[in-house]
């Protein structure tokens, strides 16, 4: 008989998002009668915008001729793609990548999951805390987080993030490989500033630490002045490598396309102590395991970046930027604590009293008909917090609002 990975026997439960999904089904079964709002899942909810329509229409068509029809397409993307996000979301911020530095993916979970795959098998990873869960787990899979012991991985080193410290993780005193980091964050909805990102892009050239920056939400930032790239921080091109998607940017969740960029300067050490680039790993990884997001696709992502998808897109984050700022009030009002909601489409709150944040999910759910998601669920200093998120309609949220006077 083979055997199976260990690894995966030692990651707990279900997926948070599966154990949410069962106690809504058992909720659901019981109370047939209640509509349930659904403030949970970061999913977008509003349709791809008229210029991303149209451009998905025209690749279509393109694969229904034999004189323009596509077979596989370059593995690192489509050239008309990476010109578009390089010019659109790269230069327009002042930062120069080489063409070569920026990969095309089918979705930025795929990207931020396999990076690991380039880590030696001991490395040390630090992730702060709350935290996008796929950093661990998939480290988790691949026998780097040691063993989960009650909330927590004892070989990964969490950096705590809470009302405490305005949110703002410090840099841990024991030696890491890499660090994770995602602005604006998901679960907390908060961002870093500019002075506080290069203090931590400065301690990780010191360190030789590998930051991977997942911004994800770039586009809901609003304040002036946040860092919407780390290569907006000088120096950073030699220890970060960014992830981006066009999942929350675009609508793009069940369409799929992201891009990582591995900019030449990222090194690691091999063995014998040479410097390896990053970037000609994740080539050699990416033309072994993938073959390319489809073609009609990258036409509707590149489609973004046109003057019309900027404005149609720009339109609909505003709009769910209108739901953060009504759940930010109503909770306000309310008497809660919360944070995020700004430049994210996350809202983040302290749950009063000592309840657990699955209590309070649970009473959410029974009296308010109101699903959420606990804040234990992104790490142990989620415990006491809870995630709601602006991708419902406005007039779902504003009642949502209205039935937190229930509980
Ligand atoms: N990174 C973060 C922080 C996310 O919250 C999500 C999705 O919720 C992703 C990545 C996944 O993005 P994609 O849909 O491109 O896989």
């Amino acid at each position: 008989m083979f055997h199976v990975n260990e690894n995966f026997l030692k990651i707990p439960g279900s997926y948070l998002f599966a154990e949410i999904a069962q106690r809504v089904q058992r909720f659901r079964n019981s109370h047939p009668e209640t509509e349930l709002i659904r403030l949970g899942i970061g999913d977008v909810t509003q349709p791809l915008v008229p210029a991303v329509i149209d451009a998905l229409h025209r690749g279509v068509e393109e694969m229904a001729h034999r004189e323009t029809f596509k077979g596989y397409g370059p593995d690192y993307g489509y050239d008309f793609l990476i010109q578009a996000i390089l010019k659109g979301d790269y230069e327009s911020r002042g930062i120069c990548l080489d063409r070569d530095e920026l990969f095309i993916s089918d979705g930025s979970k795929c990207d931020v999951g396999s990076i690991q795959e380039l880590f030696s098998p001991d490395a040390r990873i630090a992730v702060t805390d709350p935290v996008y869960p796929v950093y661990v787990d998939s480290n988790a899979m691949a026998g780097r987080a040691g063993d989960f012991t009650g909330d927590h991985w004892n070989r990964i080193v969490y950096l705590p993030c809470s009302a405490e410290n305005g949110f703002v993780p410090e840099m841990p005193q024991e030696p890491v490989d890499v660090l994770y980091l995602c602005y604006p964050n998901n679960p907390t909805g908060t961002v870093l500033t500019r002075e506080q990102l290069q203090h931590i892009v400065e301690w990780a050239r010191k360190e030789h630490v590998l930051i991977i920056y997942d911004a994800a939400y770039r586009a809901y930032i609003t304040t002036e002045g946040i860092p919407g790239s780390i290569y907006e921080i000088p120096g950073a091109e030699e220890v970060a490598i960014e992830c981006c998607s066009f999942s929350k940017t675009a609508g793009f969740t069940g369409t799929r396309c992201a891009y990582m960029v591995i900019p030449h300067a990222v090194k690691g050490m091999d063995e014998k102590g040479r410097l390896v680039e990053l970037n000609g790993l994740w080539k050699r990884r990416t033309s072994t395991k993938f073959n390319g997001v489809s073609y009609p696709v990258q036409c509707g992502a590149a489609a973004v970046f046109s003057p019309e998808g900027q404005v149609q897109i720009r339109k609909v984050i505003a709009g769910y930027m209108k739901n953060a700022a009504i759940i930010r009030e109503g909770l306000t009002r309310r008497g809660y604590e919360v944070w995020g909601g700004k430049d994210a489409p996350y809202i983040w709150l302290k749950i009063p009293g000592h309840q657990t944040s699955w209590d309070f999910f649970d009473v959410l759910l029974e009296k308010a008909g109101v699903v959420g998601t606990p804040g234990s669920g992104f790490g142990p200093c989620g415990e006491g917090y809870f995630r709601l998120t602006a991708f419902n309609t406005e007039e779902a949220t504003r009642a949502a609002m209205e039935r937190f006077s229930r509980i």
